[in-house]
């Protein structure tokens, strides 16, 4: 069973006077609330346009929709996978063209494809047959991209099964596009969020160019490889330097591809905002339940309060408190009058002995999928809070 320290080497995070800013900022605020630093943001973003300088980048709105973080998106450069109208809309209000957004969600209602295209939006993500003739009649002439199933191998949260097709339907699919008028631009495929073996991308890459050279035999030239998101954000595993991640897929895609190198998009979510996030909680309660037992540790935030993706343990936050002194085990759970509502109790997170009810506890890595999974009104308990920073 891994063991985790939260006297973890804080410097690897951020700077000792990012922190303290942050709690200075954080000190007469009511927990729980997370901040969002713009700047790593924007650091996060100038690093991975840097390391594949040859990809566009397509921010995946869903990770973290605040306004100033896609507005500082969209000031440098980046375009936007939307996922719903409504992200679409949210966009559209920021000034973004449509020409600069994606539709990769392949899940989508007829209207919505339909009001879509109105907007003036022509690229769309599909792995579906029903789908692919939804697209055609609701938004004629697209572009689109046909998604293929990935395993989500090494990955610590897999988008698997849900999403893509075998390569053989994707194939039909194409033809079909064609046939329907539609314009089959590429493959797209998701290695699965939070990915940490660098390999993963490999082997759906080649099947991209499989997919690329049969269509090629029947007249149709794909010339985009979307590679989604996946790339990681610093949760308690460490991970690779961002660019040994890009020179992985380069290379794959240079020995695959070789001269015909084609248009690549990447959809990054979690690995743009996820460090830039520090979640703010509070102990409100701690109870040793049996004699020699592992003590609870209640705090305001729960599974429902932001932290979903900690269900099955998936995601391992990196939890900091100012206490030092001995450690202990402690199973961490969340406010709600909900069972569910546990974070860690497999993983063994050590913290000090000397926790105190009132002590405020730091989750690190939360600005991705947090504030916007946090339920309305679940025990009465209000939305997530997100205060955006520098
Ligand atoms: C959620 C999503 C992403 C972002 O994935 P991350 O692992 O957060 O980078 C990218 N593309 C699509 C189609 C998605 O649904």
């Amino acid at each position: 069973m891994p063991v985790f320290n939260y006297f973890f080497d804080m410097d690897s995070y951020m700077s000792k006077e990012r922190f303290a800013g942050i709690k200075k900022f954080a000190a007469d605020k009511k927990t729980p609330f997370v901040v969002i630093s713009l700047s790593v943001v924007a650091q996060k973003y100038d690093e991975l346009k840097k390391s594949m300088p040859y990809a566009d980048i397509y921010y995946a709105v869903k990770a973290n929709p605040e306004e100033e973080v896609l507005k500082l998106l969209a000031e440098r450069g980046s375009s936007f996978d939307v996922a719903s109208v409504h992200e679409l809309d949210l966009m559209l209000k920021l000034g973004v063209s449509p020409d600069r957004l994606s539709y990769g969600n392949t899940i989508k209602k007829a209207e919505d494809i339909r009001y879509a295209y109105e907007k003036g939006m022509r690229l769309f993500a599909t792995d579906a047959e029903s789908d692919v003739r939804k697209i055609a009649r609701n938004a004629p002439q697209s572009d689109v991209f046909f998604r293929i199933l990935t395993d989500g191998i090494g990955a610590d949260w897999p988008l698997s099964r849900k999403f893509g097709t075998h390569p053989a339907v994707a194939f039909r699919n194409i033809l079909l596009a064609k046939e329907l008028g539609l314009n089959p631009r590429g493959i797209s495929f998701h290695v699965g969020s939070q990915q940490y073996d660098v390999t993963q991308w490999r082997v759906p890459i080649s099947t991209c160019k499989e997919l690329f050279d049969a269509a090629k035999k029947h007249g149709i030239d794909l010339d985009i490889v979307n590679m989604g998101g996946g790339f990681p954000a610093r949760y308690i595993q460490p991970v690779e330097e961002t660019q040994v991640y890009a020179d992985e897929v380069t290379e794959d895609m240079r020995e695959i591809f070789g001269s015909e190198f084609p248009r690549v998009i990447i959809e990054p979510g979690r690995y743009l905002v996820g460090d830039a996030g520090v979640l703010v909680s509070e102990v409100v309660m701690i109870s040793n339940k049996e004699r020699g037992g592992i003590p609870w540790l209640y705090l305001d935030v729960g599974k429902f309060g932001g932290l979903i993706e900690t269900i099955d343990e998936s995601i391992k936050y990196p939890i900091y408190t100012e206490r030092g002194g001995e450690v202990n085990n402690y199973i961490i759970a969340g406010p709600t009058c909900d069972s569910v509502d546990i974070l860690y109790e497999k993983l063994q997170y050590r913290l000090p002995c000397s926790l105190e009810e009132g002590d405020r506890i730091y989750f690190l890595t939360t600005g991705a999928y947090t504030q916007t999974y946090s339920a309305v009104f679940f025990n009465g308990l209000p939305p997530l809070k997100a205060y955006v920073i520098d």
